[in-house]
């Protein structure tokens, strides 16, 4: 697993490098100029900085609404709402069934769609089949089942390798799939978001759902991980 968070920081930080960063605050050659990294910003923080102060200036925007929702997503709302979907399912073949046939419906029923009106899709992984979930145009997530999204998962090199070489990508994630293992990769919108359901890992047999959602991962319901062997 630490093994794991390596690759995918590195993967992040190469692919700042090629997307290109803004460095803004360090002033040359003073003498408490810090490193221009400490500062370092990715495009679309400053991007958005600029559009909320310029919205706000003109009245149009309101930053303690924003504030809220900001930390409704941050603070209450998260992975371990989807890993708990993720957890029924594997115990629960009714529950699994009608996920796979209908998540909106399911989420609906489970008071878990809050403010996004989307359609949300389920998949699942298995020996044969991995998915792999990505947003290509912009970031689009299942924010009330996983939260705010990762900030690879907005990387412009995760959007545009996801879909050209997938295998790669999850390769630098640390996940090496078998040739045999056939990769699906879906690409979210405004009006569909995709959860991935990964496999249930050996050696948990008899869990109850809380312990099964506590091995859930974050990027395991995006397909960015494999859940490891418990037993
Ligand atoms: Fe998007």
């Amino acid at each position: 697993m630490a093994d794991d968070k390596i690759s995918r920081r590195e993967f992040i930080n190469k692919s700042s490098a090629a997307a290109g960063t803004v460095a803004v605050g360090a002033v040359a050659g003073s003498a408490h100029a810090h490193d221009a990294a400490d500062y370092a910003q990715s495009d679309y923080s400053v991007r958005t900085k600029a559009l909320i102060s310029v919205l706000s200036k003109k009245g149009l925007v309101n930053q303690a609404s924003m504030d809220a929702v900001v930390d409704f997503y941050e603070n209450k709302v998260g992975p371990h709402i989807g890993a708990r979907v993720i957890a029924r399912s594997w115990v629960d073949a009714d529950y699994r069934e009608r996920l796979l046939a209908d998540a909106r419906a399911v989420a609906r029923e489970d008071d878990l769609t809050g403010v996004q009106g989307t359609d949300l899709i389920a998949v699942e992984n298995s020996s044969a089949v991995h998915n792999l979930v990505v947003c290509t145009l912009c970031s689009c997530y299942p924010w009330p089942l996983l939260g705010l999204p990762p900030a690879w998962y907005k990387d412009t090199a995760y959007r545009a390798q996801s879909v050209i070489d997938p295998r790669g990508v999850l390769q630098k994630f640390g996940l090496t799939l078998d040739d045999d293992v056939e990769v699906r990769v879906w690409d979210s919108t405004a009006e569909v978001r995709y959860l991935v359901i990964p496999e249930r890992p050996a050696g948990t047999d008899g869990l109850s759902i809380d312990e099964l959602a506590a091995l859930v991962t974050r990027d395991s319901m995006i397909g960015a991980e494999r859940l490891q062997s418990n037993a």
